[in-house]
C-alpha cells in the first residue's frame, strides 16, 4: 500500500492528490490536469495567427 501522494500543480498552484488514472505514470505527473499541462507547452512562441494582408 502506497502512502497518500500529493503534488502541487506548477500552473494553477493547486494541490492534487494521487488518482487511479495516474497509477502508472504518477511519477511523471506534474500537472493536475491535461489543461494545465498544455498550458506549459510551447511557451515563448511568437507566431502571428493573423498574417498581415496587403490591401489595395
Ligand atoms: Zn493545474
Amino acid at each position: 500500500m502506497k502512502p497518500r501522494a500529493e503534488k502541487v500543480c506548477p500552473v494553477c498552484h493547486r494541490p492534487f492528490q494521487w488518482r487511479r488514472r495516474w497509477a502508472r505514470c504518477w511519477d511523471d505527473v506534474r500537472y493536475c490536469s491535461r489543461r494545465c499541462r498544455r498550458h506549459r507547452t510551447s511557451e515563448g512562441v511568437q507566431n502571428d495567427p493573423h498574417p498581415q494582408t496587403d490591401s489595395g
